[in-house]
């Protein structure tokens, strides 16, 4: 399900953040890779494609912005580089999870959380209340086995 710039635009009116024309580039390569997860550099570079004029520091604000609003999440998969991925319902504050396939590098995600069970003994054992998690699970994906 593709969300629309037009509602996003909504969510991010109370917030505070204003679209200008190279922030609604930059949201529109988000929103039509919402299932990929583009490193800051490939965002500028397809972003350029639209936009030519933008500058790699306007594109570096503008993830900062969306992240602080809480519309992007990071994932670090310790390559050196930072991924983002658009997260547009926030009413699913826990993040799903992801596979990273060793021999492809390719990055499947779970989109259930799976993790009620575990939180629930969390909040038993150690009075915690969890509000978010960061998992990454590594092996080798279903194609790779084929080989
Ligand atoms: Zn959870
Ligand atoms: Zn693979
Ligand atoms: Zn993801």
């Amino acid at each position: 399900m593709k969300e629309s710039i037009e509602s996003i635009k909504g969510k991010l009116k109370e917030t505070g953040f204003k679209i200008t024309p190279q922030r609604r580039a930059i949201l529109e390569i988000l929103l039509e890779n919402d299932d990929k997860h583009l490193s800051s550099e490939e965002i500028y570079d397809m972003v350029r494609v639209s936009c030519p004029e933008i500058g790699l520091a306007t594109v570096y604000r503008t993830i900062q912005l969306l992240s602080e609003v809480g519309l992007l999440s990071k994932l670090n998969l310790d390559d050196g580089c930072i991924r983002y991925e658009i997260r547009l319902n926030k009413d699913e504050k826990h993040n799903h999870h992801h596979l990273i396939c060793e021999k492809c590098g390719k990055i499947i995600e779970t989109k259930e959380d799976l993790l009620d069970g575990i939180e629930e003994l969390i909040h038993q054992q150690y009075k915690f209340n969890v509000s978010d998690h960061d998992i990454k699970f590594f092996g080798i994906c279903e194609d790779c086995q084929k080989i």
